[in-house]
């Protein structure tokens, strides 16, 4: 294809992503001198649309962003009342007692809150700033400059046919350069993987480690809903199959977002992440809460879960990855809101002092600095054994010990295990299909569970059919002479919205991809066991279409 033509548009900042990561940069940027040009690009058909954490938020980071939020109508109505941990068995449960639990696990004075309510509040304070915000636009390229730094971003390429050449309407999109890029993609973002492959971000760390995260929002009987109350459980139905467990938080309306999250370094690939939760809500404990309720919404999304050890280096010249771009959730607290407002603001502040000195395109080493010795680095840092403890002894052995450790290091500030390492990352992790059994999973009932295409449709995903297929194989071949016979081709599983499928065509087997579902979650650009599909932006707009998740 020849070289295309495109306008330029020149920022003190290109922002992509409207998460909490990109919104508090700009705002905080903003904040810090008027007059900088700051833009932010989001994929999503509007600012929240993308957004899945229906989210418990540690409001540290937004008090230190917006102190007066309150008073300037953020939507953090509902504050945690009740905190609840249990441990599930196939028919009963154990409730583990608060008191054992390091004070950092506690939810007093967290909010539940719909996080893309949040966001779309703070894009709301950010265009008064004069923030230019646009949604619709994926930024599917970067812009390197003269000397290999990072100087923008592709957005708003439209109209290709599926073989990838310029259809009837084809739009080439703008560059969009400025002084700064902040990468706020949040986790597995496309250009942030780029930028950390190209410049070894990640050299010397450990590897990145993921879990799958699904979402329902449901209405249940107003007689057993109790705003303000969080429940976690863990244990059945994954038992030692594999790491993760659930979130139940009663919201305010009668609403109640019921999750569960598994981590993806399993090792069996029969495993079928979304019958794992689909099962979790015929628990008595949660079907009885359920019974008589609807559900609203469906959305899932890839969580990082590699913490401190994981987390690369965040600058690069030109470019600084910020929140789970570059993987700042707190795993036991299931936690990373208030980092990625933290390090928005902390990678503004960074790059207003280096506007100011009138630097362009360097690395933003103040803004690793602050990470690293401020409140995000001392927030990960205390819990860094927790999830390599997990995926070494398993639940119940990491229970106890991630406890003492997380106590020791609440306390003391120190760990009696060092900083333990991940290991392989999760799609190597995963064994052949033949040293596993397949799992028999009950056949969703309409009522209680679904089965994955209806839930889909309650995503409100759309993508242009004509454009090319967003989800790229490095060799087409490899899902069915590899992945087929060696794993059971895993992607017919571990995907929540049901895009791949290998289905018989002429009496062979042949692997298909319904783009069309996807719901940007990145579990397969994770999980392939071959490491060969790689996950791109499709056009903007395109995607889920997340209400109030
Ligand atoms: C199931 C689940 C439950 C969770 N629960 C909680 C919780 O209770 N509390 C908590 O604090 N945290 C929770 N988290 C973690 C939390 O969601 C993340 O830490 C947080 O979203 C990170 O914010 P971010 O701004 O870095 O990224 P995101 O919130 O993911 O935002 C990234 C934005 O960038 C956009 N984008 C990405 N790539 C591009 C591109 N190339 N071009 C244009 N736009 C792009 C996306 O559409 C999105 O809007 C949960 C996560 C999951 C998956």
């Amino acid at each position: 294809m020849a070289e295309i033509e495109r306008e330029a548009m020149e920022y003190d900042v290109v922002i992509v992503g409207a998460g909490p990561a990109g919104l508090s940069a700009a705002i905080r940027l903003k904040q810090l001198d008027a007059d900088l040009q700051v833009v932010v690009l989001e994929k999503g058909s509007e600012v929240g649309a993308h957004i899945l954490s229906g989210a418990v938020l540690d409001p540290s980071g937004l008090n230190a962003l917006i102190p007066d939020w309150k008073e300037k109508g953020a939507p953090l109505n509902v504050e945690v009342k009740e905190d609840n941990f249990y441990m599930l068995g196939e028919a009963g449960h154990v409730r583990i007692p608060n008191f054992p639990m390091p004070p950092l696990m506690n939810n007093h004075g967290n909010y539940i809150v719909s996080m893309g309510n949040v966001c779309r509040w703070m894009a709301e304070q950010a265009e008064e700033m004069g923030v230019e915000i646009f949604p619709g636009m994926a930024c599917s390229e970067l812009v390197y400059g003269d000397k290999g730094e990072v100087k923008g971003v592709v957005a708003g390429e439209f109209g290709k046919n599926p073989d990838g050449t310029p259809g009837p309407a084809y739009e080439p999109g703008m560059e969009l350069h400025g002084k700064y890029v902040f990468l706020g993609e949040g986790v597995r973002g496309s250009l942030s993987k780029e930028v950390i492959a190209k410049f070894g971000l990640s050299d010397g760390k450990e590897p990145q480690k993921y879990g799958v995260g699904m979402k329902e929002i449901w209405e249940i009987d107003p007689a057993k809903h109790k705003e303000g109350t969080v429940t976690h459980t863990m244990g059945w139905p994954l038992g030692s199959n594999a790491g993760g467990g659930s979130f139940i938080y009663h919201l305010d309306n009668n609403q109640v977002y019921v999750g569960f999250v598994v981590h993806l370094n399993y090792k069996n690939p029969h495993l079928f992440p979304y019958m794992e939760f689909q099962r979790f809500k015929h628990h008595p404990v949660v079907a009885e809460l359920l019974k008589g309720g609807k559900r609203v919404a469906y959305g899932a999304r890839a969580i990082t879960e590699g913490g401190w050890q994981s987390m690369p280096k965040l600058v690069a010249p030109g470019v600084a990855l910020l929140g789970c771009s570059a993987g700042m959730v707190n795993v036991p607290r299931i936690k990373g809101n208030h980092n990625a407002m933290l390090s928005g603001k902390a990678a503004a502040e960074a790059a207003y002092e280096a506007i100011k000195a009138e630097r362009v395109g360097d690395e933003l080493a103040a803004y690793e600095t602050d990470v690293r010795d401020g409140a995000i680095g001392k927030d990960l840092k205390m819990v860094r054994n927790v999830k390599p403890m997990w995926s070494k002894w398993g639940l119940t052995a990491s229970l106890a010990l991630g406890g003492l450790d997380m106590w020791t290091n609440n306390l003391l500030g120190f760990s009696f295990f060092g900083t333990l390492g991940h290991g392989k990352n999760d799609a190597e992790a995963t064994e052949e299909a033949s040293k596993h059994k397949p799992i028999d999973y009950p056949k969703p009932d309409g009522v209680l569970s679904f089965d994955r295409l209806t839930n889909v449709s309650f995503s409100m995903t759309n993508h242009e059919e004509s454009q090319p297929c967003h989800l790229r194989l490095g060799n087409e071949d490899t899902p069915v002479r590899v992945n087929l016979p060696k794993f059971a081709e895993p992607a017919q599983r571990y995907c929540p919205a049901g895009v791949y499928e290998v289905v018989e065509k002429d009496g062979q087997p042949e692997f298909v991809i319904n783009f069309q579902n996807c719901v940007h979650c990145k579990t397969c650009d994770i999980k392939d066991p071959s490491q060969n599909i790689t996950w791109t932006t499709p056009q903007g707009g395109d995607g889920p279409n997340y209400p109030n998740m």
